[in-house]
């Protein structure tokens, strides 16, 4: 069974917080440390904005061999962008990402992104989109066959899933995947920030900051007991069949 864990870099908890950065600043060391520590290879979906503000960690990113994926230059949600300003989301977030690694591969904020702007992902060098989730209903509602020349590879479970108590992660853990059916989790700085004590809405700030940080590491041994081999969304995109 194939497994991308991938990251979500970007402002805390948008469009509720965005003015803050805690967990980038926080929590992005001891997040490398245990990716380290537990040999997983993770994709890191960065804004641009994260990326300006933030250069020594997205290099500390790419020093410990994640891939470095895009996810917007400033976090908005694309279906609220006319055409022209969707364009220059993507190629100013790729132009300041690409200082730092090649990126080919992009999700987008709030996983929805209107299929009228992929070719504008493919225009800009993009192979691989992972803006559709699989626990979405927009995801069975897709049409199937619009999309070359990206691969295009969902996210299996939203992020709060891996923050819940061990019995209900595992058998929601142990449902996803499946023969040719690729695991793409996903994670943001900001969980692992203790958010507990604020306003936020429930999904968001429950089992935040260590809890996060243990629950996400018994996720990783978790799947590895159960056979999961870690890779890249771009490793995964290269796999896949066309
Ligand atoms: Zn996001």
């Amino acid at each position: 069974m194939d497994v991308c864990f991938t990251v979500d870099y970007e402002p805390d908890c948008p469009p509720y917080m965005t003015d803050t950065f805690r967990g980038v600043e926080e929590a992005t060391t001891p997040l490398l440390a245990m990716l380290r520590e537990e040999g997983v290879p993770a994709t890191f979906f960065s804004t641009g904005v994260v990326a300006e503000r933030y250069p020594a960690a997205i290099d500390a990113i790419v020093h410990d061999g994640h891939e470095l994926g895009c996810h917007g230059h400033t976090h908005r949600k694309f279906p609220d962008l006319p055409p022209g300003e969707a364009r220059e989301e993507i190629e100013t977030s790729a132009a300041v990402l690409r200082r730092h690694a090649p990126v080919t591969s992009f999700r987008a904020p709030n996983l929805v992104f209107p299929d009228a702007y992929l070719r504008f992902l493919a225009d800009a060098g993009f192979t691989l989109d992972s803006s559709q989730a699989r626990y979405k209903a927009t995801w069975w509602r897709r049409d199937r066959h619009a999309t070359p020349p990206l691969r295009r590879i969902p996210a299996s479970a939203t992020s709060s899933v891996l923050r819940l108590p061990r019995p209900l992660r595992e058998t929601y853990l142990a449902a996803l995947g499946g023969r040719n059916t690729p695991v793409v989790l996903f994670v943001h700085p900001w969980e692992f920030v203790d958010l507990r004590h604020t306003d936020l809405r429930l999904d968001c700030r429950f089992a935040t900051g260590e809890t996060a940080f243990r629950r996400v590491r018994a996720v990783l041994r978790f799947l590895t007991r159960r056979g999961a081999r870690f890779v890249t969304m771009r490793d995964l995109a290269a796999a896949q069949p066309a």
